[in-house]
This record gives C-alpha cells, structure tokens and sequence, in this order.
C-alpha cells in the first residue's frame, strides 16, 4: 500500500486550530483585547459592525509591532510571552500560547497596522486566509490597529451558525465586562454601527459596574477588600435583597483575569448563609490576587478555567471577607427572608428603624364581589378546583414543559362540594396550606404565583392583560446594549399589557403595566427581566416568547417570605387551579404536593 499521510497545509491547520480558538464574533474580540492590553496600551477603542460578522476592529496605544514582527505574530506559536515551558508558570500576561492571531487570519481579511512608539513608519499587513497579500510601510499612530473583516467568509458552516445580531453584541458586551469590571485603569470605548455603546474613562471598579448595569448599584452593593499572605480579595458583593434569579452577574477574576470556579464561586454563595431567597444567586464582582506561580491557568484553552495550589486558603479567605462585608447587615436581611414561625426577641440594634412592611400583591381583589376576571373564569375554576381534590399531583421531567403541550387530565369527583371558602394558612411565609377532602394540600405560594401570571402573559387573547394606566409615567433606562434588545422585546413586551414608548436612545417611558405588576418597581423588573431573558437566550435555543413570559412572571410573581392575606391566598389557589397545568410552574418545578392522611396509617 502506498504512503497516504500528508502535512496539511498552513492554512489548513490553522483553520482548524480556529475553530478552537474563534467560534463566534465575540471570541475574536477577546483576544484582541487581550493583545492590546498585553502590550501596555491604557486607551483601547473596539469597533464592530454587524455585531461582528463584518468587522471587529480594536485600535490601542500600546507598545506597536517592528515590521517583522507585525508579519512573524500571524504565524502559529508566534509569541512573545513565553519562551520555554517553565514560563508556563509564571504567567503574567493574558495570552501566552501564540495562536489567536494566526487563526484568526486563516478565517477572515485582517489588516495590521502598527507602529513601535520610537520609529517613524510603521507597517501595514494585509492577510486573507493565512496568505500575506500585502505588506507595506505607512504612517499611522503608535500602537497597533488590527481590523477582521468578513469573519468566517471562508467557513460557511460557523457562518451559518451565528445566532441572530443582538444575541452575538451580547456575547461580545459580554466579553468586554469581563475585561473592562477588572482593568479600570484602562480606558475602553466601544462602537456598534457607528453608535458609542460605551465610553468607559479610566477609573474604578464601582464606576464601571455602574456604567455596565446600571447607577443604581451603588446601593446595592457592599465593598470587599481583604488581604492575606495567600489571596488579596478585592470588589464588591451584592446586597442579598438584589440576588437575581440567574447567576449572570457573578464576576470573578484572578490576576485580572475572569475565570469561572465553581468552588470559590460556592465561598461567596456561603457567605450569606440563608439570606438569599429560593433559588436566587447574588451578584458579586471579586477580584482575586495571587503569585502566578500558585496558579495554573493552562488547563482549558479558553482560559477562564484557573487551577490553584492553595485552594483551600483562598476558599476560606474569601468566604470569611464576604461574610464580613455583609456581617454587619445580615440581622436585618436574615430576617427578612428567613420568617419562620419563632420570634426573635433579641434587642434591635441601636437606632435601627424596622422596615415598613409592603405587600403589593392584588389590594383591589374582594373574593365575595365577584371582579370582570373571576366572572370570565369561575365557572372553569368551580369546575377544576373541584376536580382537583382528588388528584395527586402528576410527575413530570422539568424541563421546559409548554402550556399546550401537557394538560393533566384530571379526575372528576360529582360528590365533591366546591369548596372556594376553604381556609388557607400560610407556612413560613411561603406554603399555601388548605385542607380538603382527600387531604391537605401544600402549594408553594412563589411558583404557583409564576405559573398563573405566566398563563396570562402567554394567554394574550384572553383579556386578562390589559393594560391598567399608570397614575405617573414611570421612565425607565437602560444601557445601549440592553436598550437594543429592550427595543427588539418591545412588541412582545406590550402585547403583554405593558405601555411603553421610547424616550431617546435609552430611556423608555412606561404609562401603563398589566395589573399584576401594580406597585412593582418597574426598572428592577425590567432589568431583571432582560438579564434572565439574555441568559436564557444564551445558554439554550428557546422559544423567545416563552422566554420573555417565563422571565416577567417570574418577576412579578409574589415572592416566598411576603405574607399574604387570606383572601390573597384563596384567590391563588382559585387561579392555580383554573390553570390548564397547574402541578408546575413555568419552568417545570412542581407547585404543589397533597398529602393523603391515609399514608400516615400504611
Ligand atoms: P499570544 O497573545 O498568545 O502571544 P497572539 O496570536 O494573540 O498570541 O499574538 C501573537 C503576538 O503578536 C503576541 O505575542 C504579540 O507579540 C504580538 N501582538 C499581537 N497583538 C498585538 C498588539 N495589539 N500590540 C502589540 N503586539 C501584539
Ligand atoms: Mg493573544
């Protein structure tokens, strides 16, 4: 038999090597980025078009290239960051392995030009597909400009892969917090189609947390700041009262760089012990400081995957300064989501004022006159509470279970009296417990809340969302990444109930919500709402509408720990069960569980 293995070709090679490198617009910005702060610029300006899919181009002031190397960086292991395999473990520069810039070329037209501070031209490099077509001397500025045009025109397969435009700028805003929340001595601006998105002046990290989400962080943070012979730990931590429903805001960095670590990311978590509400994740923003040399951050190839030697200092290190950060609050907060049926007698704090309670579910609702909705539907809950109580909740695999899909069928039971007067109690400010025939059921107040809401935003046709007018139009405002997609929602957000318009680029002015979200605090719905929204969108394929409904349900639902009042509870439990699914709530967690006496005696 003949010789069969060939040497692929260069550009074969890296193109392959691309795929690990560059899968999307976004990853190409972040090693560009990367570079640029490499090489010591302190103004990096990113510009993108078509989130990415046409040009990605990052100018910076750093160091610039000679001409050999502005044609030498293109090779594979082309670096200079390390020179033999013990530089591995001393890393003190974000890239190291000497491949982004020759995949990059193997899938795009990239133009370099860059220009040392001490010569007087600089060099221009024009490549396509890892051939050279030109190599020049210009004058440009000192530093480097390195523009990627038609990003996989020569891989159709990843072409095709991209997801639509907001869905890429969101994976590269993304990219950019999680270098600009840790480098704030550097100064960052960034362009979409010709729009400034950001312009984020050297500074601190508060300022940057509040230029990426929103001012209003301020107050909703406390400052961490710790150091030990280990570990310095450094940045912010969240209020317990803000924990998002998502883990989207959580940023950890190492040596200035972002990295995910479930284990310290669980230190922070544990810092706040039972001050976070069911399922909810704090945001945090932690820049962790350790000897390079007690790190290995060559493990994965997109480096956010970061070994350490002493991991369980460090562990330890940062649960204890996140306790401290919230130490001082946590009486307050503790029993705020933590209401259980002991009191505690203990002596406030001096001079601690206690907060005035709020409740702002459904004040207008009277269960003995009977409202526009329950005229609509109560002759379908009469039937259905009914029914219900004789059936035991049915299980079915959470995952995103769809309202047409499942319909329990549930059994009927004639001899059954309607019960709609039945006495509900509330259990640890978050069961709706009730008796009835064939037992005692236990609902949970927060999900069975999110599936009847969610119900009525799918239900659009079903007059149950009309809009209730605002007394005073509320405006809210949000960052021009956010404001895009706030813009792409909008329809879809207002044929929910909502009236909206827009007020300049990005402020929008709310005059009238869905009756639910009466009193809610519209900003923090909405922010809420789009951050769950872009997470969702991200991590699955998922039926945006559904998306969007499973997101503003779960804002507005009523949350576990707020008291209700008797006719409240009755009035969820009508609503629950008038739903053709009641057992689970919108994303497949189960609402509800009978208990049978009867099991008691087995
Ligand atoms: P790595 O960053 O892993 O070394 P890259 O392919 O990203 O590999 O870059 C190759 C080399 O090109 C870098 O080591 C650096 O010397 C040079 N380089 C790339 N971008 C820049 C830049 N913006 N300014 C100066 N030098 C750069
Ligand atoms: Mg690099």
């Amino acid at each position: 038999m003949s010789d069969i293995i060939n040497i692929l070709p260069d550009s074969v090679a890296n193109q392959i090597a691309a795929g690990e490198v560059v899968d999307r617009p976004a990853s190409a910005v972040k090693e560009l980025l990367e570079n640029a702060m490499d090489a010591g610029a302190t103004d990096i300006q990113l510009i993108v078009k078509d989130a990415g899919r046409t040009l990605i181009q990052v100018i910076d002031n750093g160091s610039g290239m000679s001409d050999t190397d502005a044609r030498l960086c293109f090779e594979r292991h082309a670096t200079s960051k390390i020179k033999q395999a013990g530089d591995l473990f001393d890393i003190h520069t974000m890239g190291f392995r000497g491949e982004a810039l020759a995949s990059i070329a193997a899938i795009a037209q990239v133009e370099l030009r860059t220009r040392l501070h001490d010569a007087e031209l600089g060099t221009e490099v024009v490549i396509e597909g890892s051939t050279v077509k030109s190599q020049n001397p210009v004058q440009c500025p000192a530093g480097t400009s390195i523009a990627v045009k038609n990003l996989f025109y020569n891989v159709p397969a990843r072409r095709n892969f991209l997801k639509k435009d907001s869905v890429e700028l969101s994976h590269i805003e993304e990219v950019l917090r999680r270098i600009a929340l840790i480098h704030c001595e550097i100064s960052f601006s960034f362009y979409h189609n010709g729009r400034l998105l950001y312009d984020l002046k050297a500074g601190n990290m508060a300022q940057r947390i509040s230029q990426f989400f929103s001012p209003a962080y301020k107050e909703r943070l406390y400052a961490v700041d710790e150091t030990s012979d280990v570990v310095r730990v450094k940045g912010y931590i969240g209020k317990a009262e803000f924990a998002r429903k998502t883990r989207g805001e959580q940023y950890l960095f190492v040596n200035g760089r972002f990295i995910k670590h479930p284990a310290l990311s669980a230190a922070v978590e544990k810092a706040y012990a039972d001050m976070l509400p069911d399922r909810s994740y704090p945001s945090y923003f932690i820049g962790l400081t350790v000897d390079p040399s007690r790190i290995d951050v060559n493990i994965h190839p997109t480096k956010t995957e970061v070994k350490f030697i002493d991991e369980h200092a460090i562990f330890a290190i940062l649960r204890a300064a996140a306790k401290k950060a919230l130490g001082q609050f946590s009486l307050a907060s503790e029993f705020e989501f933590n209401p259980s049926d002991e009191i505690d007698f203990s002596p406030a704090p001096k001079g601690y004022i206690p907060p005035e309670p709020k409740i702002s579910y459904n004040h207008s609702y009277n269960p003995f006159s009977s409202s526009q909705h329950r005229e609509n539907v109560s002759h379908k809950d009469t039937r259905e509470w009914d029914n219900f109580f004789d059936t035991k909740p049915v299980d079915k695999p959470a995952f995103e279970p769809t309202v047409e899909a499942c319909t329990p069928t549930l059994p009927s039971l004639e001899t059954q009296q309607p019960s709609m007067t039945s006495a509900c109690m509330q259990v640890q400010g978050r069961y709706i417990v009730s008796a009835m025939a064939s037992g005692v059921i236990v609902v949970d107040q927060q999900r069975a809340h999110e599936r009847i809401i969610y119900d009525r935003l799918m239900n659009r046709n079903a007059g149950t969302t009309h809009p209730q007018q605002l007394l005073f139009p509320v405006n809210c405002s949000f960052t021009p990444a956010d404001a895009d997609i706030f813009n792409e929602l909008l329809p879809d957000i207002k044929a929910r109930g909502f009236e909206i318009e827009p007020l300049g680029q990005c402020t929008f002015v709310v005059t009238a919500t869905p009756t639910d979200v009466a009193d809610t605090e519209l900003q923090q719905l909405f922010d809420q709402t789009l951050a769950e929204y872009k997470s969702s969108m991200l991590q699955k394929f998922s039926n945006r509408d559904q998306c969007l409904c499973r997101s503003l349900a779960r804002q507005m639902a009523v949350k576990a720990g707020r008291q209700l009042e008797q006719e409240e509870m009755q009035q969820i439990m009508v609503d629950l069960f008038s739903s053709p699914m009641p057992d689970r709530s919108p994303d497949g967690r189960k609402t509800f569980v009978v208990i049978d006496p009867k099991d008691l005696l087995n």
